[in-house]
């Protein structure tokens, strides 16, 4: 019995009636400036096919060689995972055909894992939830294939296909969780949590630029459902590189749902892999899922062994950066923000813009509001993440500093903004050369007061008469009239000097 694609029955049904078992296969691509096993650079956006050589090529006769600033990221990603680091442990080839992996295999590690059996705590609405790590190891990614013509973007339909050979090599770790149980309703919003827990322990750790869209942090999702947690596992499906927290999480609830349809119908789920569309929040059928037999793994003869010293372990584990969970509890109480303007720091992922700019001297308030208003609008609107704004942490607390010593006021700070990101220099030099400074000049400010008054009799009258917040008004006026270069603080003075 088979069921179409679009069937499936409501997320609490299917809770209700099913227990959902879930497998994370998370591929970091590491921020090594050369590749796993040449010296071809890994710089991202090359013109295609300009960073290869014959090693990544897969030409005979050409010798690998294991970069070590790849094994010391992968030691170190491990450990910041709880995991036993492997004293001795191989490559391994892992054989299959694809267009965009010359060699027709991969270098990669099968049953000697570099770092294995460890843990990591991830938050649920306040829930602390432990997943198990199985194994964390090293691996080559492929190439990229695009394929040109048809609707989908796949190769079904597609006229022609394209292949850059720039990514083939770049270092890889593939960090594989034990079946998470126990998560019931809970799976996607854990398996979100999961992928994000990764991501920010690989920025903490500097191992990986970790920009989920650009592909760095990528996630197989594998879901299967059972009668009951007393049940053995059911059949899973891998849906396959999901690139965003939010897909995540859509990916293994639509799968439950799906699962479940079928099972209702009396249907077995197909083992596969199954693609994310996020277009319709849903996922359709890739290949038939290999089984580890399929591909005739075995031991790499090109590549030596890897023997990690315990005491190179210790000193690497000895210089953990703080853990990423911990670090958020600190900044917290550092800033003394409540929950929700935290909340909405860590929401906005600007948690390290926000500590950058106050590392260099800007009030944590200052720097939240500048990030998560101004700045925040801006990326919205050119379409780019915070941080490619073209705007530092230092040059918003420089910003802030222009600010606080009265040179400027929020108004002309937008300005400030415009002029460093049209190339104009450095904030103090935008106001030097756009003439921005606020007027505080008594004799300047004192004749705009008197205008200000003159065209709004009534509302002078009203503050003579004791309204002291009708002043808003007058200073709103003086303000239009100095295109915002005025002192508001000193025009409210004058104001009120003259008028009671
Ligand atoms: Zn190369």
């Amino acid at each position: 019995m088979t069921t179409a694609a679009h069937e499936i029955v409501d997320f609490d049904d299917a809770i209700n009636r099913y227990d959902p078992v879930l497998g994370l296969e998370v591929h970091v691509e590491l921020n090594t400036a050369s590749k796993m096993f040449c010296g071809c650079s890994t710089e991202f956006g090359a013109e295609p096919n300009t960073q290869t050589c014959p090693v990544c090529l897969g030409l005979p006769g050409s010798m690998p060689v294991a970069n070590a600033k790849a094994i010391e990221s992968a030691v170190r990603i491990g450990l910041a995972l709880n995991c036993d680091i492997a004293e001795w442990c191989r490559f391994s080839r892992k054989n299959y055909f694809y267009p965009d992996m010359p060699k027709n295999y991969q270098i990669s590690q099968y049953d000697e894992p570099i770092a294995f059996d460890g843990w990591i705590d991830v938050d649920v609405d306040g829930e602390t939830f432990r997943v198990e790590i199985e194994r964390a190891h090293m691996e080559e990614d492929t190439g990229k294939s695009t394929h040109v013509g048809g609707s989908t973007g796949r190769i079904h339909g597609a006229d022609y296909s394209l292949l850059d050979y720039n990514r083939c090599g770049v270092p890889l770790i593939e960090i594989v969780t034990r079946p998470i149980e126990g998560a019931g309703a809970k799976a996607p919003e854990v398996a979100k949590a999961y992928v994000g827990a990764i991501r920010d322990l690989m920025k903490a750790l500097d191992v990986s630029d970790a920009r989920m869209e650009r592909g760095n942090v990528r996630c197989d999702a594998n879901v299967s459902l059972r009668p009951d947690p007393a049940a053995e596992f059911g059949t899973r499906t891998e849906t396959k590189n999901v690139n965003s927290l939010r897909s995540v999480e859509g990916a293994v609830r639509h799968e439950i749902m799906r699962q479940a349809a079928v099972l209702d119908a009396g249907g077995t789920v197909t083992q596969e892999t199954r693609h994310w569309h996020e277009d319709t929040q849903s996922t359709t059928a890739g290949r038939p899922k290999e089984t580890a037999e399929d591909y005739r793994y075995f031991p790499e003869p090109d590549l030596v062994p890897v023997a990690p010293s315990r005491a190179w372990v210790e000193e690497l584990r000895a210089n953990l950066p703080e853990p990423p969970a911990q670090r958020l509890q600190r900044l917290a109480g550092e800033w003394g923000f409540s929950d929700r303007e935290f909340g909405d720091v860590v929401a906005a992922d600007a948690v390290d813009l926000v500590d950058e700019t106050v590392r260099a001297g800007c009030a944590p308030q200052a720097a939240r509001k500048w990030w998560l208003s101004e700045l925040a609008r801006r990326a919205n609107e050119a379409g780019v993440a915070p941080e490619d704004l073209g705007v530092t942490p230092a040059q918003v607390a420089e910003v802030q500093a222009l600010v606080d010593e009265g040179l400027i006021n929020d108004k002309l700070a937008r300005q400030v903004f415009d002029g460093v990101l049209a190339g104009e220099g450095t904030p103090r030099e935008v106001v030097e050369q756009r003439g921005l400074v606020v007027v505080s000049d008594d004799g300047a400010l004192s004749a705009a007061v008197d205008a200000a008054i003159a065209a709004n009799p009534d509302v002078a009258e009203r503050i003579r008469g004791g309204r002291v917040q009708a002043a808003g008004a007058l200073i709103g006026a003086v303000m239009k009239e100095m295109k915002g270069q005025a002192d508001a603080a000193r025009v409210r003075e004058l104001i009120l000097e003259k008028l009671t």
